[in-house]
């Protein structure tokens, strides 16, 4: 075997020669072992046979600016779909059901430099792929109970309060705090602390809707931001969460205890149209229910709001 047909045959990369009717004409084995069809299945025959999907116009337009313009082409996983769909190769990584391909393409001229071809490489970034992910992930996450973070819960909180403002729509925060914590980690340690965090975390998670957001606002401290929600609604979903926070037997080895949590409520309005003074009016209702007595839900009542700006200037007018 030729050299270059040694590399052809062995790169650890897709590699495959269709010709202007977009007919197979070289196929490499790696193809060969990610596609499960062998060159001899495939030769000769149009790859729109085996792959429908090649017709669509992203497709065609990709072919097109190669084979009729002589033009250089990149295909990213992260613009497009898979090129040539094969399965993940990578067991570490078996939630992607797809390998991701970055593909590049370009023209085989003839002797008289017409485009007679098009050559396309497969390269497999499956892994790099799933490596971005869990960048994405543990910015936004936090690692011991997997809700989101302060920051990226702020984030979230701003954009839902902007669509509210913008659709004329409800939206409460509720803050909660897990009453006595300190004693719990005093009494048992830390480790049984972090313990019925997590359970604490994952209650919450599993109560809300699924187009709430649940945060870690701070180390025993938890925000749910509640699209849609008006404050009489807010506070039944937090009376639900305190109730079966109340209600939970925690398991710690040979010990068994019971938590509670103190939870404030405050409805976007328009005397509390910032994050900060909505998350403060949410946070001076759980002082609330800390003060008068824990295990309690506070509401924050839509007067009490900070005077806005426009209504403080009407009052110093009058
Ligand atoms: P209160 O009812 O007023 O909220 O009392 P508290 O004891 O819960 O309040 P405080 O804020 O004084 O204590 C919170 C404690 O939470 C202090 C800190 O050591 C503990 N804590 C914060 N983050 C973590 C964590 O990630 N793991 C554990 N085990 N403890 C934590
Ligand atoms: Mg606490
Ligand atoms: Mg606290």
């Amino acid at each position: 075997m030729q050299a270059h047909d040694q590399i052809f045959q062995n790169i650890n990369l897709g590699l495959m020669v269709l010709d202007r009717d977009l007919r197979v004409r070289a196929w490499n084995r790696w193809m060969e072992l990610h596609s499960s069809l062998s060159f001899a299945e495939v030769e000769g025959k149009s790859i729109l046979q085996f792959y429908p999907h090649l017709a669509q116009p992203e497709f065609s337009r990709f072919f097109k600016s190669v084979l009729s313009f002589g033009n250089y082409a990149f295909f990213s996983q992260k613009l497009h779909r898979q090129l040539i769909p094969m399965k993940n190769p990578h067991p570490s990584v078996a939630h992607i059901p797809y390998m991701q391909q970055n593909c590049t393409a370009g023209p085989i001229r003839n002797d008289q430099r017409a485009i007679e071809s098009i050559y396309i490489t497969i390269q497999d970034v499956t892994e790099y792929v799933m490596y971005e992910h869990r960048l994405v992930e543990m910015s936004r996450l936090d690692p011991m109970t997997r809700l989101l973070n302060r920051s990226h819960l702020e984030q979230t909180l701003s954009e839902e309060m902007s669509r509210a403002q913008r659709y004329g729509t409800p939206l409460s925060v509720l803050m909660i705090d897990i009453d006595f914590f300190k004693s719990i980690n005093d009494t048992y340690g830390h480790v049984c602390g972090d313990q019925v965090i997590k359970a604490i975390a994952n209650l919450l998670k599993d109560t809300v809707r699924r187009i709430d957001v649940v945060g870690r606002y701070g180390g025993e401290e938890f925000c749910c931001v509640l699209p849609e929600t008006a404050s009489d609604n807010a506070v039944l979903l937090a009376e639900r969460l305190r109730g079966m926070v109340e209600e939970k037997v925690h398991t710690f080895g040979a010990h068994t205890l019971k938590v509670t949590i103190s939870v404030g409520v405050a409805e976007l309005s328009p005397g509390r149209d910032t994050l900060e003074r909505l998350v403060n009016a949410a946070d001076d209702a759980l002082y609330r229910s800390k003060h008068q007595g824990r295990n309690r839900v506070t509401c924050a009542a839509l007067e009490e709001s900070a005077p806005h700006p426009a209504s403080a200037s009407s009052l110093l007018a009058n």
